[in-house]
């Protein structure tokens, strides 16, 4: 085995979320891979770092340029208020959500107007240190209460609200 080079299909159809964190690609990743998608066939998903983006700059109250992530899922449309759309949410409420079809953007959103009521999501920690949550293992449950900006939720299970951090 050389080395092997994959090139990636043009996107006719799928998704791609531009201008995330860096820092929070992993999570976002690992919601879609472990999602249970329409029968069983999982899509091409791909993940890059390192392009430079005045809007991760401006989103942190920086002047210029800033490393941003990008993910991208081929082939795939999730639905706005859906359950992985949401948790995609509140991980990082300030990404851009594009949905490609025909190789041209339909639609664009910000992660947080894409926020249905209600999360699970091992990724958000509750702001109660006290929190069973922080305590043991399990599932951690959210009622989002306002999309914002700042997407606010509230924990299921000690009922305290907090932002989550849109900049
Ligand atoms: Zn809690």
């Amino acid at each position: 085995m050389g080395n092997e080079y994959i090139p990636l299909p043009d996107m006719e159809m799928g998704m791609n979320f531009d201008h995330a964190y860096p820092d929070r690609l992993g999570s976002i990743c690992n919601v879609l891979v472990n999602r249970t998608w329409v029968n069983g066939n999982t899509p091409i998903i791909t993940q890059a770092v390192g392009f430079q983006s005045s809007k991760v700059a401006k989103r942190r109250g920086r002047e210029g340029k800033l490393p941003k992530g990008v993910v991208k899922i081929y082939g795939m449309h999730l639905e706005e208020a859906s359950d992985v759309l949401t948790e995609i949410a509140a991980i990082d409420p300030g990404c851009t959500v594009n949905w490609i079809f025909n190789r041209s953007v339909i639609k664009k959103k910000r992660a947080f107007e894409c926020a249905g009521d209600y999360v699970e999501s091992d990724a958000i920690n509750c702001e109660n240190s006290d929190c069973i949550t922080n305590h043991e293992e399990g599932r951690k449950k959210y009622h989002i209460v306002s999309k914002g900006p700042p997407l606010t939720a509230r924990c299921h299970y000690c009922e305290r609200e907090f932002e989550i951090v849109y900049r």
